[in-house]
């Protein structure tokens, strides 16, 4: 099996025999590079980033020293894979015809973006449909994601768009397993797509990841769904709000609602060795990154 693609490592194949991969959303101060060397500060060996200011619609481009700058630091600390966040004002399947052209081609420069910076990954929240039905949202967000990768150069890299699933909040796409796969479906010809999943999520749309039975019948559904296979991200968050609150607010890993024998579960779980776990919890204070990312990597068997 090819250990590498394009000169990049490709950890899509390496995950499954390397060291299990734990890393946590990480801040880009002073450029996206350094958020490789606060990983292995941290003693993560992935993360996550946004690649331009999450809030603002205008991204300036990724300078070729900084793409240089990601790529050498990753292969010399052999950190990966490099999840980028698309910013949260992208709503691929929004009614207003304007939004949904300026998403377009936001989420056209995230996807620039991280091909640049030789990201695997570029995770998507399929976004709101309200004032529309939920089939005319699934029918925009894929369409406006097919719009936002063509022409991009995207082909013999292991760049892969993945759709999370959301708190299952009214109007909000993909808070049920069928909905990922419908989108991943529709788009499975078009661009190069898999799945992210948050706990925190799956636990507040009403899943059970926290019972043994829960969590097995949960996995089922995912199976019949998307495929296990096709989850490549796994969010780690613990949840602040019950099961089936719909809330989605993130909490330290051991210290919500889901609980450490959940966690526990799921780094353990062989069908998601090809997976990578990265946390999204609270930062209240600077040590929290790697005290969550050491909980995580603590619970591992
Ligand atoms: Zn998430
Ligand atoms: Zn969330």
């Amino acid at each position: 099996m090819p250990q590498e693609r394009d000169g990049r490592p490709d950890y899509t194949v390496r995950m499954a025999k390397a060291a299990k991969r734990i890393g946590i959303h990480l801040g880009t101060a002073g450029g996206a590079s350094n958020a490789v060397l606060r990983a292995v500060e941290i003693g993560a060996n992935t993360f996550q980033i946004f690649s331009a200011s999450p809030r603002m619609w205008r991204a300036p481009k990724i300078k070729p020293e900084e793409a240089a700058r990601m790529k050498d630091l990753r292969a010399a600390n052999d950190v990966g894979p490099l999840v980028i966040h698309t910013s949260y004002l992208v709503n691929v399947c929004s009614q207003n015809e304007e939004v949904r052209q300026k998403s377009i081609v936001a989420f056209r420069g995230e996807i620039q973006r991280a091909l640049d910076l030789g990201a695997e990954y570029l995770v998507l929240h399929p976004g709101s449909w309200k004032g529309l039905t939920r089939d005319e949202g699934l029918k925009l967000a894929g369409d406006s994601i097919e719009k936002s990768i063509d022409g991009l150069a995207w082909q013999g890299t292991p760049f892969t768009i993945l759709i999370e699933n959301t708190a299952g909040a009214e109007f909000s796409l993909g808070g049920s397993f069928e909905q990922v796969a419908e989108l991943v479906a529709r788009l499975r010809n078009h661009a190069p797509v898999a799945v992210c999943l948050d706990t925190c999520h799956t636990h507040v749309a009403g899943y059970d990841i926290v019972s043994a039975e829960g969590y097995e019948e949960t996995m089922k559904q995912a199976a019949s769904t998307f495929g296990l296979e096709a989850v490549r991200v796994w969010h780690c968050n613990d949840a602040k709000a019950a099961r089936g609150s719909k809330l989605d607010r993130h909490e330290h890993i051991g210290k919500g609602t889901i609980g450490l024998e959940a966690f526990r579960r799921l780094l353990n779980d062989a069908r998601f060795a090809h997976s990578a776990f990265i946390a999204e919890t609270p930062e209240d204070d600077p040590s929290d990154e790697e005290k969550n990312v050491n909980a995580l990597k603590s619970l591992v068997e």
